[in-house]
Order: C-alpha cells, then sequence, then structure tokens
C-alpha cells in the first residue's frame, strides 16, 4: 500500500524537515532531538504561540468514554513489545466485566492483528464512527493492519502521514459507550508515533507507560532514552518490564539466562532509575506459539511460570492505574 492508496490529509510540514519532524504545529516544533540540525529548528522554536489543532477537541470527545490509557515502549524492535501489550490486553480483558482497547500504532510494522487472530479482518465504519475489531466481547483492536490487501503489504510512510493516520484513529474510532483501558502498541524507539500519540491524548491525558525490554545492556541503553522521552513529554512511567528474562525448561521448570543481564537486568536498572521494576517474564517458546496461533497463551498455559510472571505484572499495572470507576 502507498501514501495515495489513502484518503488522508497532508500536514503542512516543511519539504526540508527531518524525517521525524513533530510538525510545525506542534508544541514541540523546534524543541526535540529530531529538529537537531534542522534549517527550520529556530524559527519553529522560537514562532511563538500555535494556533489550537481544531482536532484536539474532538480527539478529547472521542476520549471522553476511555478511562485508562496506557503506553507501551520499547527502545528496541524484537524485545517483546507487542506480545506484551496482546498479553495485557488478554490478561486485563479476562475481566468480563471489564472492556479493553488495543490500539496498534506502530504503523510500518503492525503486529497485533496476528497475535489476536485476526488477520482476515477488515475495518468497517458506520455512523458512529470507525467500529474496532472485537476478539472478545470485551476486547477490541484496531491496527493499520486491518486496512492493508495483505500481510505483506508494505506502508512506506513518512512522519506526516503516519501521523494523519494515527490522529484519524484516535478521533474516528467508535471504541463504545465506555472503554477502561486503551492499550496503546507504539513502535520501537521514540518518533514521530510517539510524539503523536502523547500530542494528540495531551488534553484527555495519558495515564502511564510501560518500558519492555530484554536483560542485556545494549536494550538498556534504549530503556534509558524512552525514560527520558517520558520525562520531556510529561507521561508518567508506571515501571519496566524484563522480558526473555532467562528461558525455564518446560520439563524440569529449571531456568537458564539466555540472555545474560551483564549490568544487573531491568531490576537495576529500575533501582538506577527511580522506577518500578514490574516484573521479568521468562522465554517461553509456547508465547511465540500461541501468538502464531492468535490465541492467548495466558489461557493455554495458565501455570506456566511465564503466565504467574504476566498476571503479577499485570496486577502491578492495575494498581498504578488506580481504581476505573
Ligand atoms: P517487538 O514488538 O518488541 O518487536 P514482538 O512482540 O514482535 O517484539 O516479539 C518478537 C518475537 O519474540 C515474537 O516472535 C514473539 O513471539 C517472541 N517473544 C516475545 N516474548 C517472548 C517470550 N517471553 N518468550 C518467547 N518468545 C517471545
Amino acid at each position: 500500500m502507498t501514501q495515495a492508496d489513502m484518503e488522508v490529509p497532508v500536514l503542512d510540514v516543511p519539504v526540508d524537515a527531518p524525517e521525524h519532524c513533530p510538525g510545525t504545529e506542534s508544541e514541540l516544533a523546534g524543541k526535540v532531538s529530531a529538529c537537531d540540525g534542522c534549517p527550520n529548528q529556530t524559527t519553529c522554536a522560537s514562532s511563538g504561540p500555535k494556533p489550537p489543532d481544531p482536532d484536539i477537541p474532538i480527539i478529547k470527545e472521542r476520549m471522553k468514554g476511555v478511562k485508562k490509557k496506557i503506553l507501551v515502549l520499547s527502545g528496541k524492535g524484537g524485545v517483546g513489545k507487542s506480545t506484551f501489550s496482546s498479553g495485557l490486553g488478554w490478561a486485563l480483558s479476562a475481566d468480563e466485566e471489564v472492556q479493553t482497547g488495543l490500539l496498534d500504532i506502530d504503523i510500518c510494522g503492525p503486529s497485533l492483528p496476528h497475535l489476536l487472530g485476526l488477520t482476515k479482518e477488515t475495518l468497517h465504519t458506520s455512523s458512529s464512527g470507525w467500529s474496532p475489531i472485537y476478539v472478545t466481547p470485551n476486547l477490541s483492536c484496531i491496527s493499520i493492519g486491518f486496512l492493508l490487501p495483505s500481510t505483506s503489504s508494505a506502508i512506506i510512510w513518512r512522519g506526516p502521514k503516519k501521523n494523519q493516520l494515527i490522529k484519524q484513529f484516535l478521533k474516528d474510532v467508535d471504541w463504545g459507550d465506555s472503554l477502561d483501558y486503551l492499550v496503546v502498541d507504539t513502535p520501537p524507539g521514540t518518533s514521530d508515533e510517539h510524539l503523536s500519540v502523547v500530542q494528540y491524548l495531551k488534553e484527555g491525558g495519558i495515564d502511564g507507560a510501560v518500558l519492555v525490554t530484554t536483560p542485556q545492556e545494549v536494550s538498556l541503553q534504549d530503556v534509558r532514552k524512552e525514560l527520558d522521552f517520558c520525562r520531556k513529554v510529561g507521561v508518567k512511567v508506571l515501571g519496566v518490564v524484563e522480558n526473555m528474562s532467562g528461558f525455564v525448561c518446560p520439563s524440569c521448570n529449571g531456568k537458564s539466562d539466555v540472555f545474560f543481564p551483564s549490568t544487573g537486568g531491568a531490576k537495576a536498572l529500575a533501582e538506577e532509575a527511580g522506577i518500578t521494576f514490574l516484573g521479568a517474564i521468562p522465554l517461553d517458546p509456547r508465547i511465540g506459539k500461541s501468538c502464531d496461533f492468535g490465541v492467548s497463551f495466558l489461557e493455554e498455559y495458565p501455570n506456566s511460570p511465564a503466565t504467574k510472571a504476566y498476571v503479577e505484572i499485570v496486577d502491578k499495572i492495575r494498581d498504578a492505574l488506580g481504581p476505573i470507576d
């Protein structure tokens, strides 16, 4: 799929702007690391108050019924962030009284449709907006994956185009009268998608971010960048999850460190940074298998060490977010 295939207006950004330009309308214009070296940085940073974005009140109205909004972040790809987002969705929705939505803003690499067994689904609209795809009666999902002709269709979009689609997701998706949790699965790093979602949800507020990492220092280094991002944009960090934390043998339940935490892993980082260590999820090949079949690992293997870790982590996240009533 290319830009021409979707009717999405393009934001007014300078042609010579860096690829991760937050957009001239953004309050972050000229002020974020993506702006370093941009010929327009000084103009953007000094051009006074920006005119209010007319879509922000629309997003605020749409998000009124969403009680808790959670960002799932990781510095690197492949650390299990989307797997964790889907696990969080499955776990929160285990309570049938609780409505949970998953919003996939990984525009170039949407994986939630696959992880939730929804690859054959396409989006529909009604008079009240875009309808999310329901995995169960109380777990729903929105992803660009539902708009693509096939799972191998590539999205080749620059920042402003991605921002517009994220805005449209936030503005137009009809999550129903009330959604208890909205889990936003983001791409790795801190770029357009992250800036957009923070900017567009600023008025309604984001309740917090969960950072996902693997135990190695190379992944932890990027978590420190995520922390810096959260601090700069004013998003509360709910805590850090260490995924792929050792391998638990399914036969004997013995543990070995496949990815060695040479600098102490996420726990040491959490202590150093003064954030909550939410827990460690071991490597378990059945997680990948469940994801490939689009089923809930937590339901399939309720007694596994990984499920126990998930349950404890999700409890801590729920507690950190506070009551939903
Ligand atoms: P990311 O979103 O960070 O790019 P994914 O969630 O796509 O990463 O996960 C990458 C791969 O790792 C997937 O194949 C997934 O099934 C697998 N995976 C994630 N967490 C675990 C785990 N704890 N044990 C085994 N495999 C895992």
